[in-house]
């Protein structure tokens, strides 16, 4: 089958398309033939190797597709079925083993593969980060640090779900469109204006809840626009990762601060199937704007990690598989 495969850590050069045997099921797993693989900022570190993995290794954190092969004391699945999953750096492939425990049936006539996709990974990031991270209630003022990227749309769009004021930061005026329709209610040009201060106008006690994927280059204005008793959650490295925070820092405002990752929230079959099951009901009523922002063949793989981190996109990028 057709894979990337990067032998060794650095630039979008070093992703190659390459030959490689097909996988077979072990017990607990399952085949996919994928027709679609999310790409997400994750891949990007371990291209670059900020996060690590034994070399050579292949790429990419979620796919959807059919199921060809069902391993032993799998229950649930079978030939054919149609699924979306979370992947072990696997599927940017024409075929990927998926943990049973970590694939979900769907019915491509409610919700089609491409949206599955495009939705999963960072559909239950954006729902573990409102739920979990600081449950966002009515009422509450929200600041999303780059809010027309994948994750970030979806962040906006639940926490409006739960009746939040959302502010959100964008690098230009055409994300901020996308921001926008996403329904946020402020925008702010974190190019052009302080953040902190940009936010203080909005509203001068400041926010309760930060979302903050960005990292190195946000992470003092994010802390700046917290209110008295406010929570920073940092879930993200997109411009470099966060250096080490003083304790005491967080004492005149008697701050939260957080740094989670999705899988430390879905590491039980209840917490994923909560998870789960809230992201399908979204998909399944019409009730999340999955947006596509661009779709690439395989062999186009290295131009998806350039356009992510040039910061030009602006919603889903997808791999398409034949
Ligand atoms: P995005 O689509 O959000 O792309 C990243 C965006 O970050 C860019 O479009 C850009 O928006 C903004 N950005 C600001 N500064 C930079 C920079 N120096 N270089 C690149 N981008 C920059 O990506 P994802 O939705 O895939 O991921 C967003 C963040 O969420 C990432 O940090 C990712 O690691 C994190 N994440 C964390 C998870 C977890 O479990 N903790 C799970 C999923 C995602 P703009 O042009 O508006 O500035």
């Amino acid at each position: 089958m057709q894979s990337i495969q990067i032998e060794q850590e650095g630039g979008p050069e070093v992703l190659k398309l390459v030959t490689l045997p097909r996988p077979s099921a072990g017990e607990g797993e399952i085949v996919v033939k994928n027709q679609f693989s999310g790409v997400n900022f994750i891949d990007t570190y371990f291209r670059e190797g900020v996060y690590k993995a034994p070399l050579p290794h292949q790429l990419g954190a979620e796919g959807a597709g059919k199921v060809v092969e069902v391993g032993k004391a799998v229950n649930g699945f079978a030939v054919g079925d149609s699924v979306v999953y979370l992947g072990n750096q696997n599927t940017y492939a024409q075929y990927a083993v998926a943990s049973a425990a970590k694939a979900f049936k769907i019915d491509p006539a409610a919700i089609p593969l491409e949206t599955a996709a495009a939705a999963l990974l960072q559909g239950l990031t954006a729902h573990t980060l409102v739920t979990r991270s600081y449950a966002v209630k009515s009422g509450d003022w929200v600041l999303v640090q780059a809010g027309a990227g994948g994750t970030g749309r979806l962040i906006i769009q639940m926490a409006k779900a739960f009746g939040a004021n959302v502010i959100a930061t964008v690098s230009n005026k055409e994300k901020a469109a996308v921001a926008r329709k996403a329904g946020a209610d402020h925008i702010i040009l974190y190019t052009e204006e302080s953040v902190s201060e940009s936010v203080k106008g909005i509203v001068p006690e400041g926010v309760h809840v930060v979302y903050d994927g960005v990292g190195k280059a946000t992470f003092e204005g994010s802390m700046q626009s917290l209110r008295r008793l406010g929570t920073m959650v940092s879930f993200g490295n997109a411009s470099g990762t966060v250096p080490p925070v003083k304790l005491l820092d967080l004492t005149p405002k008697n701050l939260t601060i957080l740094r989670p990752q999705l899988y430390g929230y879905i590491t039980t079959d209840e917490e994923r199937q909560r998870h789960i099951g809230a992201l399908v009901e979204l998909l399944s009523q019409k009730k999340l704007d999955i947006h596509i922002y661009k779709t690439y063949a395989l062999s186009d793989v290295a131009q998806a990690h350039i356009d992510l981190q040039s910061r030009k996109t602006a919603g889903k990028l997808l791999i398409k598989i034949e």
